[in-house]
């Protein structure tokens, strides 16, 4: 994982009770992350989920707008010297960064926000929002790992390979992480992650 992170941005105002939550979800690729935000995003209407700009090219399926908004690497480096992205990172050797305008404008309406994002981002994100709540996912194991990866079909051998590499070191970090949940049966880790969110604010 590359080391390159976004830490000129200035801390907003402290948490207030009125303002929406943020929930950050880190775990390597193929995890469950997205299914298991697609879940939770199903359950909680008052839950949104915060569309990461990318430079990396879009996977079959995937929808600008919705699973990401796939920019090109100029626009994203623009926006790192203008100073609009909450967190950035590079990850797998693509850039990924947050909107702070997304994320201050949902939090100010007092929606809670679902973060899809890598270690590097949720360092970031907690330096300035120390009450963000931050959740691994962990696999059930690095076969079980491999065989999503293969399932889901949208990377190469190469790609498959690359991101195996990656998850040990991303596993390494997990202690970061306020809450850990292992993503064995996927309605368990469901119901794991909605007692997290249904936790009153003080015992986060
Ligand atoms: P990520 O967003 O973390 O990269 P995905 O949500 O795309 O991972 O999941 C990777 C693959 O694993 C998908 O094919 C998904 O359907 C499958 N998957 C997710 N959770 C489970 C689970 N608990 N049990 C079995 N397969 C799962
Ligand atoms: P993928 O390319 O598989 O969708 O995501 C690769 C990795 O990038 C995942 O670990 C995912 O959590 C992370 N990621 C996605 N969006 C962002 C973002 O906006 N910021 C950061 N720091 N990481 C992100």
């Amino acid at each position: 994982m590359s080391e390159k992170t976004n830490e000129s941005f200035p801390r907003p105002e402290a948490d207030s009770p009125e303002n929406g939550r943020l929930f950050i979800l880190s775990a390597p690729s193929g995890a469950g992350k997205t299914t298991l935000c697609k879940a939770l995003l199903k359950l909680f209407p008052n839950l949104r989920y915060s569309i990461s700009h990318t430079t990396r090219p879009p996977r079959e399926g995937e929808q600008h707008g919705a699973d990401y908004y796939f920019i090109p690497i100029e626009e994203f480096k623009k926006n790192i010297k203008l100073n609009l992205w909450a967190e950035w990172a590079e990850v797998h050797g693509h850039f990924y960064g947050t909107s702070a305008k997304f994320i201050e404008s949902t939090l100010d309406k007092g929606s809670d926000i679902l973060l899809d994002i890598d270690v590097q981002g949720a360092r970031q994100i907690l330096k300035r929002y120390p009450d963000a709540i931050t959740i691994f996912i962990m696999p059930p194991s690095i076969d079980e790992l491999e065989k999503r990866l293969q399932k889901r079909g949208s990377d190469s051998r190469l790609t498959i390979a690359k991101r195996l590499k990656a998850a040990e070191a991303e596993i390494a970090q997990k202690d970061f992480y306020t809450h850990e949940i292992i993503n064995d049966s996927l309605s368990k880790a469901i119901e794991q992650l909605t007692d997290i969110i249904n936790l009153p604010r003080k015992n986060r």
